[in-house]
């Protein structure tokens, strides 16, 4: 049997404790360094006054992805976690009392959006099927492999899967392509909002972001039982059951590197040595900060970043019964929405406002009685200035106007409890450059498919693994994006002594 080799993790974030788990499970020794007091990066918890919120993420899709790993480690995933699916995916509203309800079930989302908009139901599910053939075909190719490993590729056999693929889905940009395939305003809008998923601008980004509804309605939306941070919870309690120590409060301050090869990391002013170092940190910090070459850092902000977001986390002293777990308040105008987001970078003041409220599927877990858990987001630029008091109080104005006028109702007058989290806190909490939510944004072909890779290029024992690198940002590809990095160290480190 080969020798123990000893692996540290910089960063707790949700990729950072999956590569634990799958490394330790494979016979290495792992300790996670974490700056924070606890475990999960992005994914937290705010308790308040008698309510709690989840911080960052509050879309559950793929669970196949954690029960994988819990397959992996040998556990009952039961004993750790447990999900239900969601009926109603998203609910969305629009400024001339339009109202659509996104039923997971294609079939009656399809119908849903013939009685409410007229689209055609047939052109609606030949969307989401040709999607789901498509996804089979490339996305999974993309999702499961490095793009930057030629033995890789040649095995998933990429250019057949390439000439598989529909033009639309490389040469048009996602709003063209819906826009070519649906007649009503309201339903190409729908469509044009899965480029928020990955932080992008759908009147730039490629028509391959279709693959994502697809997952939706064909797949499924899910909720995590006690909420998002229950992932988190279970993912923590996992990797501690497979032997991987965590380093609360401990920041990583350098990684040493000798003659091109990662020996180890600097914390609290000592040198610890390890056989292979993995980041879970931003890609751009870590070559800033952590291997203090700035010019590699320059080169990875020449793929644009992400949007940010300002989220209000609000008590509400009562309940509305025609909201869902999941809320979209659409403004009037996307493109010009995007256009201040991503050129102009400035606060658009009749914001896309979106609406989670975990209360809704466990009444009394997360807001006293017949109160609701608001969290209460609009994406914004990844700009320092998007955190700035002024900025601040404005987009709480432009929200509760939005939301006062669509629910007919005095919304800032039930808020008895509130938080609010933007740009510069997010990179403040969890090191992400700018805030910015999922890494690179999707905005060109190149930095939708090609995102750094997951090993260095040049420093032997360096990997990465994370929302900003190979695959991308989000849940599921955080998950995917340990699994191709944990692949490739176990298929290298056949060749450690
Ligand atoms: C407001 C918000 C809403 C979102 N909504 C969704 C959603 O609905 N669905 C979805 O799928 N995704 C969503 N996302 C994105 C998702 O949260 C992220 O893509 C994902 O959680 C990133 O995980 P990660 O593994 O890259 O690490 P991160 O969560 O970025 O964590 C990195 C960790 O590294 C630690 N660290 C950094 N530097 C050091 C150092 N030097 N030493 C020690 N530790 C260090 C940080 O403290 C942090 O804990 C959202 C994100 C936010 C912020």
């Amino acid at each position: 049997m080969s020798r123990k080799f000893k692996a540290f993790i910089i960063g707790s974030g949700i990729a950072g404790i999956s590569t634990a788990i799958r490394i330790a499970v494979n016979n290495f020794d792992v300790t996670v360094f974490e700056k924070n007091a606890c475990p999960g990066g992005k994914i937290g918890l705010l308790e308040k006054d008698g309510y709690t919120f989840d911080t960052g993420p509050s879309l559950f899709v793929q669970p196949e992805n954690i029960e994988e790993l819990f397959k992996l480690a040998g556990e009952d995933i039961h004993e750790y976690f447990n999900y239900k699916p969601v009926n109603i995916g998203c609910k969305y509203f629009y400024e001339d009392g339009t109202v659509i309800n996104a039923y997971t079930d294609k079939k009656k989302f399809a119908h849903e959006l013939n009685t409410t908009t007229g689209e055609s139901q047939e052109k609606t599910l030949v969307y989401i099927n040709e999607a789901g053939s498509i996804y089979k075909n490339i996305g999974t190719i993309f999702l499961n492999h490095s793009l930057h490993k030629t033995s890789t590729l040649k095995r998933a056999n990429i250019l057949k899967a390439l000439r598989n693929t529909k033009s639309n889905y490389l040469f048009s940009t996602l709003h063209q392509s819906n826009k070519k395939q649906f007649s009503n305003a309201h339903t190409v809008q729908l469509f044009d909002r899965y480029a928020t998923y990955s932080g992008s601008n759908p009147y730039q980004a490629p028509g391959m972001l279709k693959l994502i509804p697809h997952i939706e309605f064909s797949e499924g939306v899910f909720y995590p039982e006690g909420g998002m941070i229950s992932i988190i919870n279970a993912l923590y309690k996992l990797a501690v059951k497979k032997g991987v120590q965590f380093k609360f409060k401990t920041e990583v301050q350098k990684i040493i590197v000798d003659e091109h090869k990662a020996k180890g990391i600097v914390v609290d002013n000592k040198n610890l040595q390890a056989d292979v170092i993995i980041s879970n940190t931003d890609v751009y910090f870590t070559y800033l900060n952590l291997l203090n070459d700035k010019r590699k850092a320059d080169i990875v902000l020449k793929q644009e970043r992400s949007s940010s977001a300002i989220i209000f986390y609000w008590g509400i002293k009562k309940e509305f019964k025609q909201l869902e777990l999941h809320n979209i308040f659409f403004s009037t105008n996307y493109e010009a929405e995007f256009d201040a987001i991503f050129k102009q970078k400035i606060l658009y003041s009749d914001p896309t406002v979106y609406v989670n409220i975990t209360s809704k599927f466990e009444p009394g877990l997360h807001a006293p009685a017949n109160k609701e858990n608001w969290f209460v987001m609009v994406n914004v630029a990844s700009d320092k200035k998007m955190s700035e008091e002024n900025i601040i109080k404005t987009c709480r104005q432009n929200i509760l106007s939005k939301l006062s006028r669509l629910l007919n109702e005095d919304v800032e007058s039930l808020i008895e409890t509130e938080d609010v989290l933007h740009p510069q806190l997010i990179e403040a909490n969890t090191s992400s450059y700018l805030g910015a939510l999922y890494g690179t944004s999707s905005n060109t072909k190149s930095a939708a498919f090609f995102r750094h890779p997951n090993f260095s290029k040049d420093m032997q024992r360096l990997y990465f693994a994370g929302g900003s690198v190979h695959p991308g940002g989000g849940i599921p590809l955080c998950l995917k994006s340990a699994q191709i990095t944990s692949d490739i160290i176990l298929e290298d480190s056949r060749k450690w002594q």
